[in-house]
């Protein structure tokens, strides 16, 4: 191993990972190639069967890869049991021993150890605090709501230090408000104990607003590995462009040019009436809050537009769409 890999908290080269199912095989991850620094926010997106969870799980060692190289921190991990690999993991679910409390849910990684009990409880309860549950060590789990319980499965997750802590969907079972709640916090306790996080999640909102790079998956392949502003600005394949933000896929012939580009709601204007632009139909009008979301149909596209506040336009009615050139971005063109 090389010493720019040696720096790497992950690095995936040539990974696939197949099931068979009967007769058939599914190939979950496809031949995937990753890198992940330590002390990054990382996440994996892409839609249910994406292979998001596979990728985790071959990095946790719950899964072997069919082919391909796996190493932690320099080391060939391929074929190491997961309890020897320095990480952790924290499921949706939580997972909670339901007859402890939460200070010994907290602690009983440490009590596998062997760790003597006021040591334990010390660091027990130090990591309580960090997640902000210093009230709440004697309580069982059936006690908390669905938030502080995912505090706790963090706190067990984090109280042995693991240099990687692997999250599976976390915060899916809470609500949304509690969900973005957990989302700031969780960055800032990332920062705070500069552990390599790696993320799943379906919800590109989330992973575009706390991570440092983000992977996004489709069929078991990565499209895209870059920074969210990146990903966001600049998506490379019309997978991207349609996942991360719902940006609109436009044919160049509709623009009088040849190939194929995304172009995001937010960037187009909608005029009322014939302009110098794209004509096109109003069709539906979306009030969604501090943005109206309009839907024009143009030849047999349909074109979505954002805008700020309460549109005066009128469905059914004439509209010219209008944009800058430097918002058109260039796509791979569809294999
Ligand atoms: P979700 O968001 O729904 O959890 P995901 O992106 O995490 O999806 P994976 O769980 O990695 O996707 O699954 C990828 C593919 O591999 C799917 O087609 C799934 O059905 C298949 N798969 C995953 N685990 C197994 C298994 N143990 N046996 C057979 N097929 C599996």
């Amino acid at each position: 191993m090389n010493p720019i890999q040696s720096q790497f908290a992950v690095l995936l080269e040539n990974v696939s990972c197949s099931f068979g199912l009967g007769i058939k095989t599914v190939k979950a991850v496809d031949n995937i190639n990753l890198e992940i620094a330590s002390g990054e926010f990382f996440s994996l997106l892409g839609p249910s069967g994406s292979g998001k969870t596979t990728c985790l799980r071959l990095i946790g060692g719950f899964e072997r890869p069919s082919s391909g190289i796996i190493s932690l921190f320099g080391t060939d991990a391929s074929r190491m049991p997961p309890f020897l690999r320095e990480l952790n993991t924290v499921f949706q679910d939580y997972a909670l021993f339901p007859h402890m409390s939460v200070l010994e849910n907290v602690g009983y990684a440490l009590m596998v150890r062997g760790i003597a009990k006021s040591e334990r409880d010390k660091r027990a309860h130090d990591m309580l605090e960090k997640v902000k549950l210093s009230g709440f060590a004697a309580r069982r789990p059936a006690q908390l709501s669905g938030g502080q319980r995912q505090r706790v499965a963090l706190a067990r997750a984090l109280v042995n230090r693991p240099r990687i802590l692997l999250l599976d969907e976390p915060l899916g079972a809470l609500d949304l408000k509690l969900r973005e709640e957990m989302q700031i916090e969780l960055k800032a306790l990332q920062r705070e104990l500069g552990i390599t996080f790696i993320y799943v999640t379906h919800d590109q909102g989330e992973a575009l607003s706390m991570s440092d790079r983000v992977a996004v998956f489709n069929h078991g392949k990565i499209e895209q590995m870059d920074a969210p502003k990146i990903l966001y600005d600049s998506p490379k394949t019309e997978f991207v462009a349609r996942f991360v933000g719902s940006a609109n896929v436009l044919e160049g012939g509709l623009l009088g040019r040849s190939g194929l580009f995304a172009l995001r709601p937010e960037n187009i204007q909608v005029l009322s009436g014939q302009h110098k632009g794209l004509q096109g139909e109003l069709i539906d009008i979306h009030f969604l809050g501090a943005q109206t979301r309009l839907e024009v149909r143009v030849g047999n596209e349909r074109i979505a537009a954002l805008q700020n506040g309460v549109s005066t336009l009128e469905r059914g009615s004439s509209v010219t769409l209008d944009w800058q050139e430097s918002s058109l971005r260039q796509l791979e063109a569809r294999a």
